[in-house]
């Protein structure tokens, strides 16, 4: 198995060095991992919760030093914001430096971070399905933005207990479609069980239509603390079991690779 999504400290809210990430990548038995840490944005844009343009070349050499000849995986991509005005900053920071995957995430409706812990009041503001509407809307955008492999946490706006309406089903399934037509994975993130929410992202019966529709998945921790690394990762394959899945993917150069599914 292989961890997919993992940050450094690097985005300013992580903390471990990378080697301790890997070692606890190698004693939970991973065959390999890819960092996807957060992405330098237009200055304008959350610079307090990524790294800066100029630690991009640090971010690729620490993650060089880290590979040694043996058999164990050690990919290096991005978790990259998706806001309006800043995809084509994001096209071509990808384009600056050789990637081996590439995840999509939306963490903002305009200026407000709706995940973060700072802001939940924000959600007594707003009608509920407004919210989705909203996030839906960018996470069908990134899906069609052609920029990346997979989208992340597809149903982050519950991270906090709040779920979506049942009305908020028809934006999922639209969403879906996009993501398959567009060839794109979903990032299956085991974070969403260490959250107040307590649930998988995406929620199960989400997966279970995505692999329905025929939407291959990459697993990722999100793990932000080396102990994070391949977090409840048994549990992520029963729920992708259970919906039918028996491979997931990892990236290498940008290239999906499957591997099969296996209950440890
Ligand atoms: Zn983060
Ligand atoms: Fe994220
Ligand atoms: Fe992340
Ligand atoms: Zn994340």
């Amino acid at each position: 198995m292989y961890d997919s999504h993992l940050h450094t400290p690097l985005c300013k809210h992580a903390r471990g060095a990378l080697p301790e990430y890997l070692e606890a990548a190698r004693k939970r038995g991973l065959a390999g991992v890819v960092f996807t840490d957060h992405n330098p944005m237009p200055a304008w844009f959350d610079p307090g919760s990524r790294m800066s343009p100029e630690q991009l070349p640090l971010y690729h050499s620490l993650v060089a030093q880290l590979r040694q000849d043996d058999d164990f995986y050690i990919g290096i991509g991005l978790e990259a914001d998706f806001h309006p005005g800043a995809g084509e900053y994001v096209r071509r920071q990808i384009a600056d430096f050789p990637y081996d995957y590439v995840i999509g995430s939306v963490h903002y409706i305009g200026a407000w971070p709706f995940d973060h812990p700072d802001y939940q009041d924000e959600f007594e503001r707003r009608d509920r399905m407004e919210v989705y509407a909203d996030y839906y809307g960018q996470v069908y955008a990134a899906a069609e933005a052609g920029i990346f492999d997979a989208i992340g946490h597809l149903d982050l706006p519950k991270k906090f207990g709040h779920v979506p309406p049942e009305e908020a089903w028809d934006l999922v399934e639209g969403v879906l479609e996009v993501i398959r037509n567009a060839d794109l994975a979903l990032d299956v993130n085991t974070a969403g069980w260490r959250k107040p929410i307590g649930e998988l992202y995406p929620a199960p019966q989400i997966i279970k239509r995505a692999g329905e529709l025929g939407i291959p998945v990459v697993l990722g921790s999100d793990a932000h603390a080396p102990e994070e690394v391949a977090w409840r990762f048994g549990d992520a394959v029963e729920v992708l079991l259970q919906a039918g899945y028996r491979e997931a993917w990892v990236f290498k150069n940008r290239r999906p690779e499957p591997y099969p599914l296996e209950r440890a």
